[in-house]
């Protein structure tokens, strides 16, 4: 496959340095030199593969002020992207089904509030321009991982896409999905582990952390984490981030709420920005002791 052309070796040489956060803050890999294929590719000033990306925000774009709010709180506690969501696949039709349009417009102006390059799920292929006006990186997500008909489409848009793990899926599923998106000619993919149905019922998935570096061997693309769908437990967001980068990810997926008592969508699981901060404190920790002789890695903002 496409994907397994381009193995990456045993990736568990930490060479991700952790991105660097703020508006101020000097770029570990300077503009303006391209990185290959072998080593990630840029959005914005970021290289998804080759340093530690944290993309952090709400589960669902609900408001202006809710989505400006939580994106300037992400940005100061040290993301580096926003993720939201304006179309939302939920269980249930009457749950909040996200703002659709002007959810797209929210974000699009919580970029040029922020500088923060957007994260944000397209769930059919008629969504496809209407998104593209908006998001840095296309989301796919777990319930999709297999709408192939999609997966042909975002091969031929020239935007990376983020691509969320079944609910699920095997490995050879999951990057036989990769592949459709790869064989369109689309290479920037990142995988990403969002936790899978067991039997165990303590958390809301199982979260599946020796696939992180079996899915970075086998294909050669970046892997993030998503702690939050995985645990559904803000308590969990700070170990399992931890475990996720000590485990070889190339960043995180983490949902946070200004006020998550009173979020529309995934209340029971999004942390607060300052949990977040915490998050991003520690993991750059983490990543600084797991790296501590390449003198790139840059200190927590
Ligand atoms: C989400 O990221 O908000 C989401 C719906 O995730 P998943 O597709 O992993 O369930
Ligand atoms: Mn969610």
């Amino acid at each position: 496959m496409a994907a397994c052309d381009r193995p990456r070796g045993g990736d568990h040489d930490r060479g991700v340095a952790l991105a660097e956060t703020g508006a101020d803050a000097t770029p570990s890999i300077p503009s303006g030199i391209p990185c290959d294929d072998d080593h990630g590719f840029r959005v914005g000033r970021f290289t998804i593969g080759r340093e530690f990306v944290i993309i952090a925000g709400p589960c669902a774009v609900e408001s202006e002020s809710q989505l400006l709010a939580t994106a300037r709180a992400v940005r100061d506690a040290g993301a580096h992207m926003l993720r939201g969501g304006a179309f939302k696949p939920r269980t249930s039709p009457r749950s909040f089904q996200g703002l659709g349009e002007a959810g797209l417009e929210l974000l699009r102006n919580a970029r040029a509030a922020t500088g923060l390059p957007i994260v944000t799920e397209v769930m059919d292929a008629r969504q496809l321009d209407a998104v593209l006006s908006c998001a840095d990186i296309l989301q796919v997500g777990s319930r999709n991982m297999q709408n192939f008909t999609l997966l042909k489409e975002l091969g031929r848009v020239d935007r990376p896409v983020l691509l969320k793990r079944g609910m699920s899926a095997t490995l050879e599923e999951w990057l036989g999905a990769a592949e459709y998106i790869l064989d369109g000619g689309n290479s920037r993919v990142v995988l990403c582990e969002r936790g899978i149905r067991t039997f165990g019922s303590t958390t809301r998935n199982t979260l599946d952390l020796a696939i992180v570096p079996l899915a970075k061997q086998r294909s050669g693309l970046p892997v993030i984490v998503d702690p939050s769908h995985a645990t559904g437990r803000p308590d969990l967001i700070l170990p399992m981030s931890l475990a996720a980068a000590a485990a070889g990810a190339d960043g995180l997926l983490i949902e946070v709420h200004e006020d998550p008592p009173h979020a529309l969508c995934d209340r029971e699981q999004q942390i607060t920005p300052a949990a977040l901060g915490e998050v991003v404190r520690q993991v750059t920790e983490l990543l600084v002791h797991l790296t501590r002789n390449d003198p790139q890695v840059p200190p927590p903002s």
